[in-house]
C-alpha cells in the first residue's frame, strides 16, 4: 500500500525509488532533468519523481503523497486527471492523435481564446517558447523595426534574443542578486552562454514598474522600437504585479511610438480570470495590447500554445503575409481537445474557488510566517502568489528587490513543506499556483504544515542575524 502524506511533523524522508531514478536519468540525460528546475539545484536534495496525480495531489515513486502547489507550472487549473478533460482526450486519441492537416478542433479552441480575450485572430503553436519567439518576429516584421524592450525578472521562455535577464530559471541557476538592477545600458548581455552577442544586441533592459526608465527609453530610441515585451503580471520572479495602470501606461507609451505591446500571458492566461491579467486591468481601464502569447492552462496540460492579436498584424503571417512561422505538430488534435475541454470547463466558479483558495492560504502563510518571526512579504497577483523570505517591508516591485530575498530561509521552508507531503516549487523565484480540486482537505493540509515549515525558516533565520550558520 501506497504511504499516506506523513502526519509526523517534519518527518525526514528517504526518497529510495526517487533517488535510483534520478542516478538513472543523470546517466542519459544532463543533469538528469528536462527542464532545469525540476533537479532541486536551488533547494538542494532529491528531485521527486512523480508516478501520478489525481485532482490535488501528487504520488511520487516511493508512494508518497503530496498536495500539488505547482500544477505543472500553472496548467492543471482544474487539477490532475480531470475526468471529463480526459474522456475528451481519450475520444480524441482513439481517432489518432496527429494527421497534420486543418481540424475541427482547433478552430474551436481558436475560437473559444477569441472570444474569452480582446485579440481578433490567433496561431496555434506547440510551447510558450515558441509562442513568444514568434510573436517577437512578427512584431520586428510587422513594424520594419528590430529594438525589443523586456524587463529584468521577467521570463518568456528560453527565446535567445529574450535571456537577457530573464527571471526565475536563470535566477534559481545562478542564485546570487547579481543579475539585479540594469536597465540604462545601451544594449543587454545574454543571460546564458551560446546566446551570440548579436542577439541579444537589440534586446533592451529596463527595470520592472518604472515608468520613468520606459519613458527615457522612448524618448531617446521610441522609433527603432519594434515591441515591448512584458509579463502581464510577472510570476517568474516570484509574484510581482503590474502597479496599477502599469500595463495601460505601456499600452499608451507604445501605441504613441508605433511599437507594438506583446503582452505575454503564458501563465496568467486563462488563470487569473476568465480573460487571464487582460481581464484584471485592461478589460476595465479600456486599453488592449497588440499582441498577446498564451501557453500553459490552455494546453489542458498538454504541448499547446497560441499568440495572436491586431488582426492587421496577425495577417503578416505566412502563408498570407510575408512573415514565416510554423510547426509539424501546432494545433494538435489531442492537445487542443485537452485546451478546449478545460477551457470550457474554466467556469466563472472555477475561477472564484480558486481565487478564494488563494486568499485563504497566502493569508495564513504570511500569518504564520509572522507568529515564527520570520521577515517576509507575500504578494499576489490575482489567484497566483508566492512569498519574499527575509524581505523586511514590501511591496517587491522589481527583480533587484525579489532578488534581494535569502534563498537559503526558502530552501527550509522548502524541505519542512516537502517532508509533511506538500510540493511547493522548488525555487524561491516562483509562483505558487492552486487548482479548482484544492478542496479543504487539501489546504488543511497545507496550512497544518505550515507551522514546522515556518519553524525552519525561523531556525534558518536564526542562524543568519546571530551569524553562526553557513549555509
Ligand atoms: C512558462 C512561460 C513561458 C514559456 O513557456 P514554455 O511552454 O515553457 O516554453 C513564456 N512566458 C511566460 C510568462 C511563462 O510563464
Amino acid at each position: 500500500m501506497p504511504e499516506q502524506s506523513s502526519v509526523v511533523p517534519h518527518a525526514p524522508v528517504v526518497p529510495e525509488v526517487s533517488a535510483a531514478w534520478f542516478e538513472r536519468a543523470q546517466r542519459v540525460t544532463p543533469g538528469g532533468v528536462n527542464s532545469p528546475v525540476r533537479a532541486f539545484n536551488a533547494v538542494g536534495g532529491t528531485p521527486r519523481f512523480m508516478a501520478s496525480g489525481e485532482g490535488a495531489w501528487l504520488t511520487d515513486v516511493d508512494g508518497r503523497r503530496y498536495v500539488d502547489l505547482i500544477c505543472s507550472w500553472g496548467p492543471l487549473l482544474l487539477g490532475h486527471a480531470h475526468p471529463e478533460v480526459q474522456a475528451r482526450v481519450a475520444e480524441a486519441v482513439a481517432r489518432g492523435t496527429s494527421y497534420g492537416t486543418p481540424t475541427r478542433s482547433e478552430v474551436e479552441l481558436a475560437e473559444e481564446i477569441v472570444a474569452r480575450t480582446p485579440i481578433e485572430q490567433v496561431r496555434l503553436v506547440s510551447s510558450g517558447t515558441e509562442a513568444t519567439m514568434s510573436a517577437i518576429r512578427l512584431a520586428r516584421g510587422f513594424t520594419g523595426r528590430e529594438v525589443v524592450v523586456k524587463f529584468a525578472g521577467c521570463y518568456h521562455g528560453h527565446v535567445d534574443a529574450l535571456l537577457a535577464e530573464a527571471g526565475s530559471g536563470l535566477a534559481t541557476l545562478r542564485d546570487t542578486s547579481s543579475l539585479g538592477s540594469s536597465g540604462r545600458r545601451a544594449t543587454s548581455v545574454a543571460g546564458t552562454p551560446g546566446v551570440p552577442a548579436a542577439s541579444v544586441e537589440a534586446t533592451v533592459v529596463l527595470p520592472y514598474n518604472d515608468r520613468a526608465a520606459v519613458e527615457r527609453l522612448f524618448a531617446e530610441r521610441g522609433s527603432e522600437i519594434a515591441c515591448l515585451v512584458t509579463e502581464a503580471s510577472p510570476g517568474n520572479m516570484g509574484v510581482v504585479p503590474p502597479e496599477p495602470g502599469f500595463n495601460a501606461f505601456l499600452a499608451e507609451t507604445c501605441a504613441r511610438h508605433g511599437a507594438l505591446l506583446v503582452s505575454d500571458e503564458v501563465m496568467t492566461g486563462f488563470r487569473v480570470s476568465r480573460q487571464g491579467q487582460w481581464g484584471l486591468d485592461g478589460a476595465h481601464e479600456g486599453w488592449r495590447p497588440d499582441l498577446i502569447t498564451f501557453g500553459k492552462v490552455m494546453g489542458g496540460g498538454f504541448p499547446a500554445a497560441a499568440f495572436g492579436g491586431r488582426a492587421d498584424v496577425m495577417a503578416m503571417l505566412s502563408p498570407g503575409g510575408p512573415v514565416y512561422q510554423a510547426g509539424t505538430l501546432a494545433g494538435n488534435p489531442v492537445a487542443t481537445t485537452a485546451g478546449l475541454a478545460t477551457l470550457r470547463l474554466a467556469t466563472d466558479e472555477v475561477y472564484a474557488h480558486v481565487d478564494a483558495a488563494a486568499a485563504r492560504l497566502s493569508a495564513e502563510v504570511g500569518a504564520r510566517l509572522t507568529r515564527a518571526g520570520v521577515p517576509h512579504v507575500v504578494q499576489s497577483g490575482g489567484n497566483m502568489f508566492s512569498v519574499f523570505l527575509g524581505v523586511e517591508t514590501g511591496p517587491v516591485r522589481d527583480f533587484a528587490a525579489a532578488s534581494a530575498q535569502d534563498t537559503g530561509l526558502y530552501r527550509a521552508f522548502f524541505h519542512a513543506m516537502l517532508d509533511q507531503g506538500v510540493y511547493l516549487p522548488p525555487s524561491a523565484f516562483e509562483a505558487w499556483f492552486l487548482s479548482a480540486a484544492h478542496d479543504d482537505e487539501a489546504l488543511d493540509h497545507v496550512i497544518g504544515a505550515l507551522p514546522a515549515a515556518c519553524d525552519a525558516a525561523a531556525a534558518a533565520y536564526d542562524e543568519v542575524t546571530t551569524g553562526g550558520g553557513q549555509r
